[in-house]
Formats: structure tokens, C-alpha cells, sequence
């Protein structure tokens, strides 16, 4: 499934697939974290965190 989201720092339009924690925006570049409530998805702005984006991606696919 893929979510449509928009980016927090640029609001350009993002796809994307429903397990993606982390992103860079193909917009702006902005590292975003994508967060999960009850009720919505949505994009968060990060700080350059990507390697521990990288970090958290091996977490996932191993
Ligand atoms: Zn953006």
C-alpha cells in the first residue's frame, strides 16, 4: 500500500510505501521521518540524521 502524504517542509506531494520510516524528499531533499498517529500519516522534518537513517533501514531489512 502505498500512503500519499505531503512533505513537511516543502509540501510537495509524496508516495509512499506504508512501511517507509525514513525518507529524503525528492522535492527539496529534506530528511523526513514519516510518523504514524491513530488517525493520520504525515512527514516529519529531521535534522541530517541519515546515517542513522541508514542505521534503522539494516534494522529493518535484516
Ligand atoms: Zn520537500
Amino acid at each position: 500500500m502505498i500512503e500519499k502524504l505531503s512533505c513537511n517542509s516543502c509540501g510537495g506531494p509524496l508516495e509512499v510505501p506504508e512501511r517507509t520510516r525514513y525518507l529524503n524528499c525528492n522535492h527539496c531533499g529534506q530528511s523526513l521521518a514519516v510518523k504514524h498517529s491513530e488517525t493520520a500519516t504525515f512527514t516529519e522534518a529531521m535534522e541530517q540524521l541519515t546515517e542513522v537513517a541508514e542505521d534503522v533501514a539494516e534494522d529493518v531489512a535484516s
